[in-house]
């Protein structure tokens, strides 16, 4: 029986820092379609017949609601239960909160005749009058109730530029609930000091016939001050030089949508509803990884509670734990292993599974390759989106949803075109505490910086037309219409059968295959698995000077992500011995770049078909170089089967007692990112707080 006061599930000094491994995964049968009876035993608690998980459980700690996780789902959620007079405790397993809304542009499109539409329709401002842009949609554009949004979200015509259909695979019930709840969990953001800009556009598989996306801001001033609406410009961040504790991300200019001095992004949002949270009282954990979710019997009764293990996050370079931004209300606990209970409910908000590539790999087997880590992995660390949170739930019995989702948004998986850093998703300068973990803030390349490169795999060879490589998915998904933004007026008719004709896929497909042909089997593939290894762009000092590009700290570092040479023999033996997922030495690399520079003297690339159209230049000046290129695994979708209430639900379609999750953690809706997750926050809140008391 496991106690409290064991060596914990990682040992002495926090959690395994390689994360899941693969037996661990598969011990928990934590495949796709298997039953939850036919999981493996994970704890020394399973597999007991008779006997209760929980009994010799000494419990550490006891609350009303425990919420896992404090980003987009966990905040929200854990406020809500607390706002309904509830003993809240929210743990997570980073060192300050937020988790990938902080990183977040801070989008978030909900609708339905919500108060931001209404706000816009009505030509006002905000209460605080930082709002003077006048509102940027016609009425029509804005005006909807929630059938027309829940039409929207379920519409089965609608199939975007890479011929996949993002909505006919929601969950009816659930869509139904988040259409239903969107006007009062806007006008909860509100209260808890997230503002919002006008309304513009949509996002995100947000739903195509209406205006519904709006993002969060803060005004520049003196003092950063969460209650007074402003940040300092060195909080919010400069651009190109450096980022705060405060924002990891530099905050963007949003003069347009809100007005002069106003900056928008994630941390104008999770800052927020930390702060809230903080001020009403929620206890917050951190550093505090959940482990294992507790049920009275293995399958059977009300969930009561968790294992928890400690992972502080310590700098390469340093021997410090991270602190966290805000201090208010956090529990100094450094425990290896403790027992959490919750005597009314469990709400999973752990975000999703695109950190661990056995999980992700039931989707896409190529992308089991390590080399590829979630966006935000600096800020979020290696224990984030490890599926954490979903697979402790399927060894209670709960069912998963939409796990098909994941290939149904265009950019679930794509190549970046930032290079030369592990966190290819977005950019950060020195100044926020996690950049070390990053190195490099990268720097970018599109695909006509791309003329001056080429790519090649972990043998040191070219795999497809290096201009269009960075054009796949990422290059924005065409609706119907044309954008990824409701065209203007209501040109897209829900249920049209136009929308998905063959003469419609056929006139907007424009997917480029680049991310496959950079996922294939290639000679340095070994079994079992066959991974692809990661990807390089190769170039010459003439290509830094064509380009103009700046090779200096912080765009690149000595970090494993960037080389330079003076021949490509050096060059090939640099990023054999000097990268963490390098496997095997780039055998071709000089042969590929001879065969290169004979395609540029004949003007043709026979390979793969760039020519005149491509500029082409040889790769012979020395220094060489050599920057990573990263797929990146943005968001994932699908994850634990929740109902209407955001109750998990067990194989039968029956809610877990006292169990609840949303966002990443969960699956069934195809919506990107924050606008699932915080309806589902608010109602999960909500409907924990109606659990009896055990
Ligand atoms: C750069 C970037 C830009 C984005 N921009 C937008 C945007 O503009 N609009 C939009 O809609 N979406 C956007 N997204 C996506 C959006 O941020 C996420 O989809 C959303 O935050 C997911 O919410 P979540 O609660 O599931 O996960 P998160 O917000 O990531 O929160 C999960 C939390 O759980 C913690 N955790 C994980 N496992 C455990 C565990 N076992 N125990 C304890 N704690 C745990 C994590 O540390 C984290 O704090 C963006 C994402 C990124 C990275």
């Amino acid at each position: 029986m496991s106690t409290k006061n064991g060596s914990g599930k990682y040992g002495s000094g926090g959690k395994d820092q390689s994360g899941l491994s693969r037996r661990d995964f598969f011990k928990a049968g934590a495949a796709a379609g298997v039953g939850a009876a036919a999981l493996g035993a994970p704890a020394v608690v399973r597999a007991q017949g008779a006997v209760s998980p929980t009994d010799g459980i000494t419990w550490d700690y006891e609350v009303d609601v425990l919420v896992l996780g404090g980003g987009c789902m966990g905040l929200p959620s854990a406020i809500r239960a607390r706002d309904l007079g509830n003993d809240v405790m929210l743990i997570d397993q980073n060192f300050d909160l937020g988790g990938k809304m902080l990183h977040s542009g801070s989008q978030t499109s909900l609708g339905g005749g919500d108060p931001l539409q209404l706000r816009d329709l009505a030509g006002e401002s905000d209460p605080e009058g930082f709002i003077t842009v006048p509102p940027l949609h016609t009425a029509e554009e804005l005006t909807e109730d929630p059938d027309h949004l829940f039409r929207d979200m379920t519409d089965w015509s609608i199939v975007d530029n890479a011929g996949q259909a993002p909505y006919r695979y929601n969950e009816r019930e659930l869509h139904r609930a988040w259409a239903d709840n969107c006007f009062a969990t806007r006008n909860f953001l509100l209260e808890n000091y997230v503002r919002y800009s006008r309304i513009s556009g949509t996002h995100g598989n947000g739903g195509m016939t209406r205006a519904r996306r709006a993002s969060a801001f803060l005004m520049l001033g003196d003092k950063t001050d969460i209650k007074a609406g402003t940040v300092t410009q060195e909080d919010a961040g400069i651009r190109n030089t450096s980022n705060s504790h405060f924002a990891p991300r530099v905050m963007g200019d949003a003069s347009s949508v809100v007005g002069p001095g106003a900056v928008n992004n994630g941390a104008a949002m999770a800052r927020g509803l930390e702060f809230s949270a903080r001020e009403k009282g929620v206890k917050i954990m951190l550093n505090r990884h959940m482990d294992e979710i507790y049920r009275e019997g293995q399958f059977s009764g009300r969930v009561v509670g968790v294992q928890a293990s400690y992972t502080p996050r310590i700098p390469p370079g340093s021997s410090e734990p991270l602190q966290s931004y805000y201090q208010q209300g956090n529990i100094d606990e450094t425990r290896e292993t403790i027992y959490i209970r919750a005597r009314k409910a469990v709400i999973v908000a752990t975000g999703g599974h695109v950190g661990n590539p056995q999980f992700r790999s039931m989707f896409y087997p190529a992308m089991r390759e390590p080399a590829w880590g979630p966006s935000a992995a600096a800020l979020i660390g290696e224990h984030a989106a490890d599926a954490s949170g979903i697979i402790a739930g399927m060894r209670v019995g709960a069912n998963l949803a939409g796990m098909q989702q994941n290939l149904s948004y265009g950019a679930t998986a794509h190549v970046r075109p930032r290079l030369a850093t592990r966190d290819a998703y977005t950019d950060m300068y020195p100044g926020h505490p996690t950049f070390p973990f990053r190195g490099s803030t990268g720097f970018a390349a599109n695909a006509n910086t791309f003329e001056h490169f080429i790519a090649v795999n972990q043998v040191g060879k070219r795999f497809f037309n290096d201009m269009d490589l960075m054009r796949g998915n990422a290059a924005g998904t065409q609706f119907p219409g044309g954008t990824n933004v409701p065209v203007r007026g209501t040109e897209i008719v829900q249920a049209d059968w136009r929308n998905s004709s063959r003469d419609h896929i056929r006139g907007m497909y424009n997917r480029y295959a680049g991310l496959d042909a950079a996922l294939q089997i290639n000679e340095g593939s070994q079994p079992p698995d066959f991974l692809p290894g990661p990807l390089w762009a190769i170039f010459d000092e003439g290509a830094v000077e064509r380009a103009e590009l700046t090779l200096t700290f912080p765009w690149v570092a000595d970090n494993g992500y960037f080389f330079s040479a003076d021949t490509l023999e050096e060059l090939q033996s640099m990023i054999n011995t000097g990268h963490k997922y390098q496997r095997v030495p780039m055998t071709h690399l000089a042969e590929t770049v001879a065969r290169w520079n004979g395609f540029v003297d004949a003007g043709e690339d026979a390979d793969f078909g760039r020519g005149p159209d491509a500029p082409m230049h040889k790769i012979e000046q020395p220094k060489f170089y050599a920057a990573a290129i990263v797929i990146v695994w943005h968001d994932s979708y699908g994850g634990l089967r929740i109902n209407g209430k955001c109750q998990v639900v067990d194989m039968e379609g029956q809610p877990i007692p006292g169990l609840y999750a949303g966002a990443e953690a969960s699956g069934g809706g195809n919506q990107h990112g924050l606008g699932r997750g915080v309806v589902h926050a608010y109602i999960a809140g909500t409907n924990a707080n109606e659990e009896p008391v055990s």
